[in-house]
């Protein structure tokens, strides 16, 4: 048997709407299907504005725009995220500073991120690893009275929510992606959602190449003109015609995922229980979405094998971070405040097994078989 890691999800209906969005003559960002997706999150998470980007990468640069970061400015965040994250920060010249994780979760530790805050810190980004949520009031009770922007890094978040509020409801901004990795798809693309209320005019001038475009279009200015800074932030209607269907369908395609990740979870029980993998975990104050299954090996070399008896199996699991902190371009543009101790050591132990929508029961049940017999192997 031949399982990939990641196959995205197809529902069958995204074919009519591209059919539709072309027929309707409007393929820009301002399209029909356009301002569904964009309604959808209104709803959804009760934002003032969303705007659907190319990307997240996208999505956190107009974030960071936004919130008019700069050098001598510092951003706190976890090391251990993909390289977006930071990237976006030192793109205009500002510090990442990077804090440890919290080793239940794999998300940024809040007693880390007090530790961390500096009369130059203007931004925190949490990261919602594997669409288990941060604590994100006790990060909002850090921000606010410090005058400190939250943009939460959603990308892994969409139809997951902490103490029942959404991922991506919780900071002035956050950023999530429809990346063909991700559960809700459309090839590239991603979402800004603006939460605080003051953000919004100026979010619809820099989304569209810093023009008060938006205005025009209202009725409010006779001629639009170059108003502040900006960039083409908006995605074609194709994409979003695409994403569309898969966002009504979304409680369906998560709901699939979370069948998978139960198997799996129940199924290594019994490793955990004898002491040779550590499983994932989801504190009750969440409701996660089933974006990854990873479980900790007891060390990194036993990963390497392990990741390699799956590869000869025809099982094609993966892992990652490397933490940014040691990274060539970290090492260059970032700092650490604090000890990168689980960080470290917790990324060099994760694996992540196959998880995707169109994944049977029966080719997960497979994957377990051959971790069991991985383990049978070598006790
Ligand atoms: C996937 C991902 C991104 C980047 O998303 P793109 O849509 O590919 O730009 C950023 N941050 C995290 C945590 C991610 O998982």
């Amino acid at each position: 048997m031949k399982i990939p890691f990641n196959i995205p999800p197809h529902i069958q209906k995204e074919e009519a709407y591209i059919a539709q969005a072309i027929a309707n003559k409007k393929l820009s960002g301002e399209g029909a299907f356009n301002k569904k997706c964009v309604e959808w999150f209104k709803e959804n998470l009760r934002c003032p504005l969303a705007v659907i980007t190319p990307s997240c990468t996208s999505a956190l640069e107009m974030a960071m725009v936004l919130a008019d970061i700069g050098p001598g400015d510092e951003v706190i965040m976890p090391s251990f995220t993909f390289t977006s994250t930071a990237n976006v920060v030192a793109l205009y010249g500002a510090t990442p500073v990077f804090v440890d994780v919290d080793p239940a979760t794999m998300n940024i530790s809040v007693s880390a991120i007090e530790k961390a805050i500096t009369s130059k810190t203007k931004v925190i980004m949490p990261v919602h690893y594997a669409g288990v949520g941060c604590e994100m009031d006790k990060i909002m009770d850090l921000a606010n009275p410090r005058g400190i922007l939250v943009v939460e890094d959603a990308a892994q978040g969409i139809f997951a929510s902490y103490k029942n509020k959404a991922l991506g409801a919780w900071g002035h901004m956050a950023a999530f992606s429809f990346h063909e990795t991700k559960n809700i798809v459309c090839g590239e693309g991603g979402a800004l959602i603006i939460n605080d209320a003051k953000l919004v005019a100026r979010a619809e001038i820099v989304r569209d190449k810093g023009t008060n475009r938006q205005q025009f279009l209202n009725g409010q200015v006779d001629k639009y003109t170059w108003q502040d800074k900006g960039s083409s932030y908006l995605q074609s209607e194709l994409a979003t015609a695409f994403l569309y269907a898969q966002l009504e369908n979304g409680q369906m395609i998560t709901q699939k995922r979370l069948d998978r990740w139960k198997q799996y979870h129940q199924a290594f029980a019994g490793l955990e229980k004898s002491g040779q993998l550590t499983r994932m975990t989801i504190p009750a104050d969440c409701k996660a979405n089933a974006h990854i299954y990873y479980f900790l090996t007891n060390t990194a070399d036993e990963r390497s094998i392990l990741w390699g008896y799956l590869k000869e199996k025809g099982i094609q699991a993966t892992f990652h971070y490397v933490p940014l902190h040691s990274a060539p371009a970290g090492q260059k543009f970032s700092r650490t405040a604090g000890p990168m101790t689980v960080t470290d050591d917790q990324s060099a132990r994760l694996l992540r097994m196959p998880l995707y929508y169109s994944l049977s029961e029966q080719e997960a049940q497979y994957v377990i078989d051959t971790v069991n017999e991985f383990y049978r192997g070598r006790s």
